[in-house]
């Protein structure tokens, strides 16, 4: 896959799944804008990878904030040109009891996830529009679209939502030759899953038949292939990265291998 002479605007582009984009995105050519709200992690990352010859601008950008991210788009179309991917990634996953869960929690995780998921699309929708293969690819995940957790059932219903805006999207922008797709990551060894504990990772690692975490660049490739040239007739669809974790209907499907 070769992305020369193309533009990829990610956001969450700082850490974990983003920074695998981006480094992926670059390393096939692409000029990438890191968009994050976290500015230090964020130069950081496009500093490393401007050392290592890629072409990557950081832009501090809060997806929750329409202004903020109409001026990152501005400045994405300044520093780079005109955007033809869009990686819709920027996500939280903080963990709330539905008992004890306030209705800060549910907005919290819902600005960022999901509106910020629409005013990511609506700032840089016009650049998409005058590529001639503009591609979107949103980072979901397989709570919520395919399976449940406790303590995230906002998060959830963020990344099923980010599936409802995606088909009617999908349809809408087809005429612009826009494609619109997500990649539904199980779980990733990122900077943000790091704080949940060695006990949480082993007992992960035993229910996924790899026995292993994703890695943030497993989920990259995926995005990689729904912005490549060939997916240009792939519109609406899905692609789980997980390493078969959904797949067991019970524990019994895990004994013995
Ligand atoms: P991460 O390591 O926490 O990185 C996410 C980045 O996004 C951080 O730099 C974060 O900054 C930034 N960010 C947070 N709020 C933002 C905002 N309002 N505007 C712009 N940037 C913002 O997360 P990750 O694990 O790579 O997750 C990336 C995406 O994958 C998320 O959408 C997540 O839901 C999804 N996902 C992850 C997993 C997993 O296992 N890791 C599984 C399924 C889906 P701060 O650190 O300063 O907040």
């Amino acid at each position: 896959m070769n992305f020369t002479g193309l533009v990829a605007a990610i956001t969450g582009g700082a850490k974990g799944i983003g920074k695998a984009m981006a480094q992926q995105f670059a390393a096939r050519g692409a000029k990438v804008a890191i968009l994050d709200i976290d500015p230090e992690s964020g130069e950081r990352t496009a500093q490393a990878m401007r050392e290592t010859g890629g072409d990557a601008v950081f832009i501090t950008a809060d997806v929750g904030d329409l202004s903020s991210m109409e001026r990152a788009a501005q400045q994405v179309a300044q520093s780079l040109g005109n955007t033809d991917i869009l990686c819709v990634n920027a996500g939280i996953y903080p963990q709330a009891f539905l008992e004890s869960m306030t209705e800060a929690d549910w907005d919290t995780v819902h600005r960022v996830n999901l509106k910020g998921m629409f005013l990511t699309v609506k700032a840089f929708l016009p650049q998409l529009k005058q590529s001639q293969r503009g591609r979107i690819v949103l980072t979901s995940s397989i709570t919520g679209p395919v399976t449940g957790f406790p303590g995230w059932a906002h998060y959830g219903a963020t990344k099923a939502g980010m599936l409802g805006f995606m088909h009617s999207a999908a349809i809408e922008l087809a005429k612009y030759g826009i494609t619109v797709n997500a990649v539904l990551p199980g779980n990733i060894e990122t900077e943000g899953l790091g704080e949940i504990g060695e006990e949480y990772r082993r007992k992960m690692e035993a229910v996924i038949p790899f026995k292993r975490l994703g890695k943030p660049e497993d989920v990259a490739h995926a995005a990689l292939f729904f912005a490549s040239e060939g997916a240009g007739y792939i519109t609406g669809q899905t692609l789980i990265v997980d390493g078969g974790q959904i797949l067991p209907e019970s524990s019994l499907a895990l004994e013995d291998i």
